[in-house]
């Protein structure tokens, strides 16, 4: 049976010369991997190889979901040519296709996760960051860390004490973030709690209110994707391999 959907590819490997094996996620059908035959072809169905963040209308033939899908269509929409020449962004935009990948599971839609990441890519796609800087980019990637983990029920408790639950008010005189207790903790609950990383206001202020992060500096972005990966990482067992290249810019 063939079916269509709106996809954007977040992996692509060489399965021959000629073919790659793709791993898109959909709208209605979340992530799915599908075989691309003759891909690499010059005259190929699917216009040219498949690269990374193509996006548009696919059509696949899913017989069983235990195997590969079978790709028969891609009508790509015009690609993200500005990301490719911009390393800091297309090192974010790997980063969110890797959290994607890890953190969502074959034929599980979210389509409202698919809304923010193809808002995220579009958005990034428009950026010209100056040499150097990666500012421009980190605080919309924060947001759509924040909106992934929430669309997936991972987000952590940011906007009150994960333990004893008093709202969080950026007077608190000390704030911290404990992955084990799973958000914020106060003053009077840090010591309960080894694991834990001490915020300053401004960082605690954007992981409670993300209308923050528009205005933050960059060391207080730097500070909560500090937080974001070491979450991603205690929930994964391990730490996504981009995130070095996000942490260290
Ligand atoms: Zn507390």
């Amino acid at each position: 049976m063939l079916t269509s959907d709106d996809a954007i590819c977040i992996r692509a490997v060489d399965y021959s010369e000629t073919s790659q094996i793709v791993t898109f996620f959909t709208v209605s059908h979340g992530k799915l991997g599908a075989i691309a035959k003759g891909s690499k072809r010059p005259k190929s169905s699917f216009d040219g190889p498949i690269e990374l963040f193509a996006h548009g209308r696919i059509v696949f033939s899913d017989s069983s979901r235990e195997k590969l899908a079978t790709l028969t269509e891609f009508q790509q929409a015009p690609y993200f040519a500005n990301l490719a020449r911009h390393l800091p962004l297309y090192n974010a935009c790997l980063f969110a296709a890797e959290l994607v990948n890890l953190l969502t599971h074959d034929y599980d839609p979210h389509p409202g996760l698919f809304d923010s990441f193809l808002t995220f890519l579009q958005n990034a796609d428009q950026l010209r960051p100056a040499a150097g800087t990666h500012r421009d980019i980190l605080a919309p990637l924060i947001v759509f860390q924040l909106q992934l983990l929430k669309k997936i029920g991972l987000l952590p408790l940011l906007n009150s004490c994960a333990n004893c639950k008093k709202p969080f008010t950026p007077a608190w005189p000390e704030i911290y973030f404990s992955n084990p207790a799973n958000g914020l903790l106060c003053k009077d609950c840090e010591t309960g709690f080894p694991e834990k990383m001490r915020l300053t206001k401004s960082a605690a202020d954007c992981l409670a209110n993300p209308t923050a992060i528009a205005e933050a500096k960059k060391t207080t972005l730097k500070q909560v994707e500090q937080v974001l990966v070491g979450y991603f990482t205690y929930n994964l067992g391990h730490p996504p391999k981009m995130a070095k290249f996000i942490l260290n810019t």
